[in-house]
């Protein structure tokens, strides 16, 4: 080497200004051997040493061998690549291992993993056969003989299923119940099958097991079906498993019991509010809203008074005020007896009221109906002549005529206070009795 060269003088000029010294020849001609700041001799490629871009190679092994020794493990020399070396590790076995791996620590040796979960496969019957895709996983034979892989911890926990004995199981299982599984469900517990029918369903293997299940397709066409028999249309899916949304006969769509489909017991809500608006509007009043009780309703009555009454009762007529009754009792009032008579029927009617002719217009008679008078006794209150009434009631209530035998001519009320023409002189005496207690 020619140190007067040009070439050299430039070479040295270059070195110092990196702080190192050119030393001499390299093993070609693109290097040369150099002490570097740390006082350390390398071979550097002179145009790494113009631009920096060199470690010190001693520096760097002792610092490895530093960070191996902090870890308990040896440097034990190159790796597969740069990033990598050879270790002992504290084990005994040797391993490449990244060196900003070995730096952090916790190095944890494969082979003494490998033997670890060889031996914990040993324990479940089951034999370790090698590495899986997934890192966590491994390939094992299971203690039936067949393969799999299987993720570690599932083995070191006995948690293993053969996927290839169960889907045996399940095929069986189906086949018992006239099914045939056909594959995977839309999550691990459910699978697809054939059913006997022919058509194909979600099934939770459990259900298929038990027998526990019906085919959908086959019950949907059954509710068409029995839809169709009774004038209503299929639409969907109700609020549970009894119910669905037809449309009925009359047009409106509603959420039925499909039983009550068949049945053809149901209702149509919609045309049941507007026959009951329209029931209420007959008698005067007005259909206000629901009722605490589902035969109820809460009207406005002919008086301006609202109530609630049995949907039946409005029907006919069969209402009274209670609040206007209430002041009513407190006027004077007539004990009375009728006669009535319609065509060959006739029969007794007891009761009360501050007007008799009045009252006799409530009961929604047939207009060939003959009311007679027999007895009408002025009490200076309702509730005195309520009394007496109720007292006689109470103890004929046993000879009081059935009401399905008036209820056809009372069209709208009186028909709970009826009595066969027989009981004439019982109630005569009734209120001959009356007199004598209190003259008038
Ligand atoms: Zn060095
Ligand atoms: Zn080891
Ligand atoms: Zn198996
Ligand atoms: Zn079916
Ligand atoms: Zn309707
Ligand atoms: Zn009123």
């Amino acid at each position: 080497m020619d140190w007067n060269s040009p070439t050299t003088r430039k070479h040295i000029k270059e070195a110092e200004a990196r702080g190192c010294k050119l030393l001499g020849a390299g093993q070609n001609r693109a290097t040369r051997l150099y002490r570097l700041t740390c006082g350390h001799e390398q071979l550097v490629a002179t145009a790494k040493m113009r631009q920096g871009g060199f470690r010190c190679q001693t520096c760097m092994a002792e610092k490895l061998n530093q960070e191996a020794e902090a870890q308990g493990c040896k440097l034990l020399g190159p790796g597969r690549d740069a990033n990598y070396r050879l270790y002992l590790l504290p084990c005994g076995h040797e391993q490449e291992i990244h060196t900003a791996g070995m730096r952090k620590g916790g190095i944890r040796c494969s082979s003494c993993l490998e033997d670890r979960l060889r031996r914990e496969a040993q324990v479940q019957g089951c034999k370790l056969l090698g590495s899986a895709d997934n890192p966590r996983y491994r390939k094992y034979q299971l203690p039936c003989g067949h393969e799999q892989e299987v993720h570690t911890y599932a083995m070191r926990e006995g948690a293993v299923q053969c996927k290839i004995c169960l889907y045996d199981k399940l095929e069986q299982e189906a086949a018992e119940n006239g099914c045939v599984l056909l594959g995977p469900g839309k999550d691990t517990n459910y699978r697809v099958y054939r059913l006997r029918c022919g058509h194909e369903q979600e099934l939770a293997p459990t259900s298929v097991r038990k027998g526990s299940f019906r085919c959908h397709t086959c019950l949907d066409n059954k509710l068409n079906q029995e839809a169709k028999e009774k004038g209503c249309e299929l639409l969907g899916r109700g609020r549970s498993k009894a119910y669905r949304y037809y449309r009925l006969p009359c047009g409106h769509e509603q959420e039925v019991q499909t039983g009550d489909v068949r049945r053809g017991d149901f209702d149509c809500k919609v045309c049941r509010s507007e026959k009951l608006k329209q029931e209420a509007e007959e008698q005067g009043c007005k259909l206000l809203g629901s009722g605490k009780k589902n035969n109820y309703r809460l009207y406005r009555l002919p008086c301006g008074h609202d109530q609630e009454v049995q949907t039946g009762d409005m029907r006919r007529g069969n209402f009274l005020c209670q609040i206007c009754e209430e002041t009513s009792r407190s006027l004077p009032s007539n004990l009375y007896l009728l006669h009535i008579k319609v065509d060959s029927d006739e029969w007794l009617k007891l009761g009360y009221a501050k007007s008799v002719d009045n009252r006799v217009t409530r009961y929604g008679l047939p207009e060939a109906a003959l009311v007679k008078v027999v007895k009408s006794v002025p009490f200076e209150t309702g509730n005195e002549a309520h009394a007496i009434e109720a007292d006689i009631h109470k103890r004929y209530r046993r000879k009081r005529l059935p009401r399905e035998q008036v209820e056809f001519f009372h069209t709208r009320g009186g028909f709970d206070e009826c009595y066969p023409i027989t009981m004439l002189e019982t109630l005569l005496a009734e209120f001959e009795a009356l007199k004598q207690d209190q003259p008038r």
